[in-house]
């Protein structure tokens, strides 16, 4: 068992100022508080956080993070509390533990491959601080160590949660030997016949393997230093993961992958690096499509080095990393390679390398801040603009900051998000609303009744919830018209005496709507709904299809008639091209007679009347806006015809007919002929509430001086 002695020599090893009082303070706590609890492997559980305190104490961590390497299972496992962790050691230390333990609490119930992406997205996204990431690591490698006195079931489990999520996470994080530890207990435990074949032929070549390898090593030694390149050549144990890997990857058997010789040139400056690989290549035949440089593009964790495959002086395939001190060094410890802590300090301001180290390691972080506050501490939200929840089956998905059930009902289905109508998360009801958190357990609940809701457009945030609640109201629109537009031709059609289901008959329509370049029946009643289309134009290209004559358009006559009766101020709106539709007269503007005014086409309730000035009209959408006009009430009336003979003169008809209309007279025909003694008739057809209402129409008539005769007809 480790002892808190390896831990302060380790830690004074590479810094041998450090104030251990902090370290020795929580060895003290967590002996005193795990006190009588025991592993599965029987030993005290102390060994434990010293063990993960010890891997901590390796990785060159400062003495903040090595306190929370020996707190880190206290308040899961005892009766610890954050307060109490946070009064002794500090809210730096406190903070780590409280990450590792919101991890912990994490049960990851899918392994597969686009969730574990997700997976460590979220605990990179919950955890504010590098350091719980590293703790997190040092507890699981020294759960995979004892992983041995598990149940099988558990050992497969954490085996490929580890595999998964915290190997990645290591590579990520560029700590190479936490990686291939954690990658050979994995195999071990996942996949025995192979961990056991890849064992015996390691411990059945190892001495006929070593002899070559010395020789080769010799030999790469001696032409690098016949040119003058200092080099340090190391034989590489490949771990048994990697060859199981090359196993899989290139489908080779385990001797063709073991035969392969790895060796690592270790130069003291790029150009060096450059130069070996020069001559290693003018030496030894080159494999093509091996060379890789990862010194001028390095990985995503920073890893620098070149590649290149050669068939050696025994004619074996020699696999041979080249690379500097400082690049080996990074190569396997990672972000702890650039961990400059002073004691007591976070790193400091101008540790930009540090800085840029970690900006390339995050390589999800989209819209990093400011590098100077980046640095400012390492406590620092990995992923400000994400959120990582869980459905009911442990699935994890990501969203943008700030979304919300809504949001993640539509991740499912468009139908799911449709009839959304609560959430619950973590159990509880939730309105819809609620920004989601990282780790929720969010549970939709639907509704056959509910449906989207313009409100929702305002707290969405995601494109897809967006897109689907706005087609949803478009549709919903256009059904709405689609009914109104029937209605109004319908109606148009009852109002001519036409044959409402002859003509409404879909081909009749169709071919309509192909005349106007309208693509579908549906189409056309929606463009009627709309209010773009009268339904009267509809009629009259119907008309010829039944043989029927389609309506003169309105003469210069009735032109100048409907000018008079739109002067008129009685109550009545009169909606171009339509009639007989639902009206009624906005709250926001009232507007009265007289007054200029314009339609809106609502969805579903008819239109609404507003001043033409109204700010509501201002803003609404051009397209369901309709020219209207005030126009008398129609009282009952009567037809009447006339006939006025007159002396021919300039604008006589404008006369008479302002005179029928001052009588409160509808013109519903005119015609003017001139005779060949230059004498005007004009025929009239008029509506009229009743005689007495004609007798004072033609009185008036008759004491116009141009007019010599008025008659009925
Ligand atoms: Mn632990």
């Amino acid at each position: 068992m480790i002892r808190l002695n390896d831990i302060t020599s380790q830690i004074l090893k590479h810094n041998p100022k450090a104030n251990l009082d902090i370290v020795e303070k929580a060895y003290v706590y967590t002996a005193k508080i795990h006190h009588g609890q025991t592993r599965l492997s029987g030993e005290p559980y102390l060994s434990h956080p010293l063990e993960a305190a010890y891997v901590l104490a390796k990785m060159k961590m400062d003495v903040v993070c090595i306190a929370a390497g020996f707190l880190h299972d206290t308040v899961e496992d005892t009766d610890a509390t954050i307060e109490e962790i946070t009064s002794l050691f500090g809210k730096e230390v406190s903070d780590i533990v409280n990450g590792v333990t919101k991890i912990s609490k994490i049960y990851f119930a899918t392994s597969k491959q686009r969730q574990a992406e997700n997976i460590r997205k979220m605990i990179l996204a919950m955890s504010h601080d590098i350091r719980v990431i590293l703790v997190k690591l040092a507890d699981r490698l020294h759960n995979m160590q004892t992983l041995g006195f598990q149940k099988p079931e558990k050992q497969y489990r954490i085996a490929r949660e580890t595999l998964d999520i915290y190997a990645p996470l290591a590579g990520r994080m560029g700590i190479n030997w936490i990686k291939s530890k954690l990658e050979d207990l994995c195999l071990y435990y996942m996949e025995p016949e192979a961990y056991a074949q890849i064992q015996s032929q390691i411990s059945l070549r190892s001495g006929e393997n070593a002899k070559i390898i010395i020789d080769a090593k010799k030999l790469l030694e001696k032409k690098l230093e016949e040119v003058g390149i200092k080099a340090c050549v190391k034989g590489r144990d490949k771990h048994f993961y990697s060859i199981y890997k090359k196993m899989a990857d290139q489908n080779l058997d385990v001797t063709q992958v073991y035969d392969i010789l790895a060796f690592r040139v270790i130069v003291s400056s790029i150009k060096d690096c450059y130069a070996a690989l020069g001559h290693i290549h003018a030496m030894w035949k080159q494999l093509q499509g091996r060379f890789k440089d990862y010194i001028s593009v390095p990985k995503i964790n920073m890893y620098q080095s070149l590649h290149t495959t050669v068939f050696g002086p025994f004619n074996q395939r020699m696999e041979i990393q080249i690379r500097t001190w400082e690049m080996d060094k990074v190569a396997e410890e990672g972000i702890a390679a650039h961990w400059k802590y002073k004691e007591g300090k976070y790193p400091s301001q101008n540790g930009e390398e540090q800085f840029a180290w970690l900006r390339q390691l995050l390589e999800w972080q989209q819209n990093l801040k400011d590098p100077v506050e980046f640095l400012e501490t390492v406590r620092m939200d990995l992923f400000p603009d994400e959120v990582y929840v869980f459905t009911p089956k442990g699935d994890v998905k990501a969203f943008p900051m700030g979304s919300t059930p809504i949001d993640f009902a539509y991740s499912i289905h468009s139908e799911v998000g449709k009839k959304c109508m609560g959430a619950r998360i973590n159990g509880k009801m939730v309105p819809l609303r609620h920004s989601l958190t990282n780790g929720d357990i969010v549970e939709i609940i639907t509704s056959k009744n509910q449906h989207p809701n313009e409100d929702w457009l305002e707290f969405v945030k995601t494109s897809k919830a967006r897109t689907k609640i706005r087609q949803w109201i478009r549709n919903q629109e256009r059904d709405e018209s689609i009914t109104l537009g029937k209605d109004l031709l319908e109606k148009e059609l009852l109002k001519s005496n036409l044959p409402v289901s002859d003509f409404m008959r879909n081909s009749k329509l169709k071919s309509v709507a192909e005349q106007l370049s309208i693509k579908t029946a549906e189409d056309l009643l929606a463009q009627i709904g709309f209010g773009k289309i009268s339904p009267k134009q509809v009629i009259n290209r119907l008309k010829p299809m039944f043989g029927l004559k389609e309506d003169r358009p309105p003469g210069i006559v009735s032109k100048v008639v409907g000018k008079i009766i739109h002067r008129k101020e009685d109550h009545g709106i009169k909606v171009k091209g339509i009639s007989d539709i639902l009206i009624r007269y906005a709250n926001c503007c009232s507007p009265l007679p007289g007054e200029h005014i314009v339609g809106y086409i609502t969805h579903g309730h008819g239109i609404s009347i507003h001043q033409d000035c109204c700010k509501n009209i201002l803003h609404a959408d051009p397209e369901r806006l309709i020219e209207v006009s005030w126009e008398p009430l129609q009282k009952e009336r009567h037809m009447a015809k006339l006939r006025v003979i007159s002396s021919e003169r300039k604008g006589i008809l404008a006369e008479l007919c302002t005179v029928i209309s001052q009588k409160d007279a509808n013109i519903t025909y005119a015609d003017v002929k001139t005779t060949t003694d230059q004498k005007g008739i004009t025929n009239f057809s008029l509506e009229v509430e009743d005689f007495q209402h004609l007798n004072s129409i033609m009185r008036t008539l008759k004491k116009l001086k141009s007019v010599l005769i008025v008659e009925r007809v």
